[in-house]
C-alpha cells in the first residue's frame, strides 16, 4: 500500500466496494438484503451511473432489451421503449439508489489508485487518489469492463489541431451544425452516433477498418397498456423477462459456436444489408469476410440508411496518420475535419489491473496476469483472499444481458461475504490448483468457439488469447455460480 504523510484513514467496513455502476450498486443491494449493512462503495465520479453516465453521446442505448437489460430483483414497468436510450438507463440506475437507500454506502470522488490485502490482519486496504485510505474484510472490484476510454494507436493523433470528441465523454456544448466530421470507428457506438450526427453535420466521413455484422433492432415504443399491466401483474413482466432470456439464449447458437443457426443468423444479416443498401459497391465494402459472431454483433435499423444520405461518405482505405488538419489515408489522400469523433472504444486491459493490486504477501495481481488474465469462476484469483471479481476474466457475454451474469456475480460475493462472517475467517482463498483446472477447462472450450475463429477483435490479447468471453450459455454460467465450493478453496480462521 502507498504511504503518505496526508493519507487519511477510515473506520474500517466488512465489505469494500470499488465502483457505482450497475454491478457495484447491485452488489450493495444483495448485501443489504441479506444483513450485511457494513458497505464502503468508492466512486471516483461524483455520480452513480458507470457507462451509462459516461456515454450520453447522440444516439446513445442498450442493444439488449430494457427488460433484460435491467435487474430482475428490480423491475421497471415504464421502460418507454423495447431498447431504452442511455438517459433512461441512467434516471433507472440513479432510481434504484434512492429506492434501496443506497446513497449512504457511497463515496463520491473517490478515485481507487491502489487496493492491498493485509495478511495480518485479513482485510483490503484501498487508498485513493484524495488521499484516503478505506478498509473492508472483503472488496469487490466493480471498477466496469469498459470504463475507460480508449484511443487508436494512430501516429500523429496528438497533431491533429481540431475538435477532438471520444464517445465516452462526449462534448453536448459543441455545435456539429454545418461542420466537416469525421468518425473513427464502425463499433457499436458509432453506429450510434452516425445516424445521428449526419443530421447535424455539413459533411460527414466515416472511417472503417473492419465491417461488422449488423441485424435488424426490433425496437418499439412501449403501448400503455402493457406499462399498465405490468405495473398491475407484475408476474406477466417476468413472464416476458424468461421469453427474452430464452430467445437470447438460443442466439449462443449462432453467436459462440459455428452451427447451422450461425448460417442463418448470417443470412439474416445479409438480407439486411440486401434490403437497405441497393449500391452493390457500398454493399461489398459493408459486407464482413469473416465469421458471424467472431466480433460483436451489431443491432441498428438506422446505421446503414445514414451511410447513405448525400452528405455522408465511407472510407474503407486504412488511416495512415493524423495530421494538423485532418486523417491521412494511406493511399496518401488528406481529409480535413472540423471536428474528429473517436468511437474507438475501450482501453481494455487483458493481463493488467486498473491500479495495482497487491494480494498476499504483496504479489501483484498484473505480475500474475502477465501471461493473461485467469481467475477461478471469473471472480476469485488465487493469491487474493477475501477478493471478488464483477466481470472478470472470462466472464463477457455475447449473446444475453450482461445483467444476468453480473446477478451471478453477485450472489456469488453474497456467499462469499457470509462464509467470511459466519466463519469468522481472516481469508477465503481460492486453491491454485481449482483456479488452474477451471481455467484449463474455459481455454479447451473457447478453442471451438466463433470468437477464437481467426478474426481479430478486443476480445483477444495481440497473440490470440481469449481472457474475455464465457463460453456457454448464461444458464451454464449462472449454474457455475450458484454454488461457493469450499472444497475449492483454504479457509483461515482470524
Ligand atoms: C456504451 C456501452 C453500451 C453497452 N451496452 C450494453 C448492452 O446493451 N447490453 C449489455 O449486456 N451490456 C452492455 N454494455 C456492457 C455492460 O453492461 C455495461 O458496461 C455495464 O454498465 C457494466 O457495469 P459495471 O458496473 O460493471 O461497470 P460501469 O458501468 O463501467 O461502472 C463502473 C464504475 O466504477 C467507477 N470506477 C472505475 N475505476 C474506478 C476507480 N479506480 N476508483 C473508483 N471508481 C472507479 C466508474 O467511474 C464507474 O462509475 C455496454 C457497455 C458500454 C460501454
Amino acid at each position: 500500500m502507498s504511504k503518505s504523510t496526508t493519507t487519511r484513514k477510515n473506520p474500517s467496513a466488512t465489505v469494500l466496494i470499488v465502483g457505482a455502476g450497475f454491478a457495484g450498486l447491485g452488489a450493495a443491494i444483495r448485501l443489504q438484503q441479506a444483513g450485511i449493512r457494513d458497505i464502503v462503495t468508492l466512486e471516483r465520479a461524483d455520480r452513480v451511473g458507470g457507462t451509462w453516465r459516461d456515454n450520453n453521446y447522440p444516439g446513445a442505448a442498450c442493444d439488449i432489451p430494457s427488460n433484460l437489460y435491467s435487474y430482475s430483483f428490480d423491475q421497471n414497468p415504464d421502460w418507454s421503449r423495447s431498447f431504452s436510450g442511455s438517459e433512461e438507463i441512467l434516471g433507472y440506475i440513479q432510481a434504484m439508489v434512492e429506492r434501496f437507500g443506497l446513497q449512504k454506502y457511497i463515496r463520491f470522488n473517490q478515485n481507487v489508485t491502489d487496493l492491498a490485502f493485509d495478511d495480518e490482519l485479513g482485510v483490503w486496504h484501498a487508498t485513493t487518489e484524495a488521499g484516503e485510505v478505506f478498509s473492508g474484510r472483503a472488496a469487490v472490484m466493480a471498477q466496469g469492463p469498459l470504463s475507460n476510454a480508449g484511443f487508436p494507436d494512430i501516429p500523429g493523433i496528438e497533431d491533429y489541431q481540431g475538435h477532438k470528441i471520444h464517445s465516452a465523454a462526449w462534448d453536448h456544448d459543441y455545435d456539429f451544425r454545418g461542420k466537416k466530421v469525421g468518425v473513427i470507428g464502425t463499433g457499436a457506438s458509432a453506429i450510434q452516433i452516425i445516424p445521428e450526427l449526419v443530421k447535424e453535420a455539413g459533411k460527414l466521413t466515416v472511417f472503417q477498418r473492419t465491417p461488422a455484422w449488423v441485424m435488424p433492432r426490433p425496437d418499439f415504443e412501449t403501448p400503455d397498456w402493457q406499462k399498465t399491466l405490468f405495473r398491475k401483474v407484475p408476474a406477466s413482466q417476468s413472464a416476458l423477462r424468461k421469453g427474452l432470456y430464452l430467445a437470447h439464449e438460443s442466439m449462443a447458437l449462432a453467436v459462440i459456436w459455428d452451427s447451422p443457426v450461425t448460417r442463418m443468423a448470417e443470412r439474416l444479416g445479409r438480407w439486411h444489408l440486401k434490403r437497405q443498401v441497393k449500391d452493390r459497391w457500398l454493399r461489398r465494402q459493408l459486407t464482413p469476410d469473416y465469421r458471424i459472431g467472431c466480433k460483436r454483433i451489431l443491432v441498428s435499423n438506422d446505421y446503414y440508411p445514414a451511410l447513405q444520405q448525400p452528405n455522408c461518405k465511407l472510407i474503407t482505405w486504412p488511416i495512415a496518420r493524423l495530421s494538423e488538419h485532418g486523417i491521412r489515408t494511406v493511399e496518401g489522400i488528406e481529409h480535413q475535419f472540423d471536428a474528429i469523433v473517436f468511437a474507438t472504444g475501450f482501453d481494455v486491459s487483458h493481463s493488467g489491473t486498473p491500479f495495482p493490486v497487491r494480494g498476499s504477501g504483496g504479489r501483484l495481481l498484473a505480475d500474475d496476469w502477465k501471461r493473461g488474465a485467469q481467475a477461478y469462476k471469473s471472480i476469485n484469483v488465487a493469491g487474493y483472499p477475501n477478493l471478488f471479481l464483477t466481470f472478470g476474466p472470462n466472464s463477457g457475454p455475447g449473446h444475453n444481458s450482461a445483467l444476468v451474469y453480473m446477478e451471478s456475480q453477485i450472489d456469488y460475493i453474497v456467499k462469499g461475504v457470509k462464509t467470511i462472517l459466519s466463519r469468522n475467517l481472516k481469508a477465503l482463498a481460492v486453491r491454485d490448483r481449482a483456479q488452474q483446472e477451471y481455467n484449463e477447462a474455459i481455454q479447451q472450450r473457447l478453442a471451438k468457439t466463433n470468437w477464437n475463429s481467426g478474426c481479430k477483435s478486443w476480445y483477444l490479447t495481440e497473440d490470440g488469447f481469449n481472457a474475455t468471453m464465457y463460453p456457454g450459455f448464461a444458464s451454464q454460467y449462472a449454474n457455475q455460480m450458484k454454488e461457493l465450493d469450499l472444497r475449492d478453496y483454504s479457509l483461515v480462521t482470524a
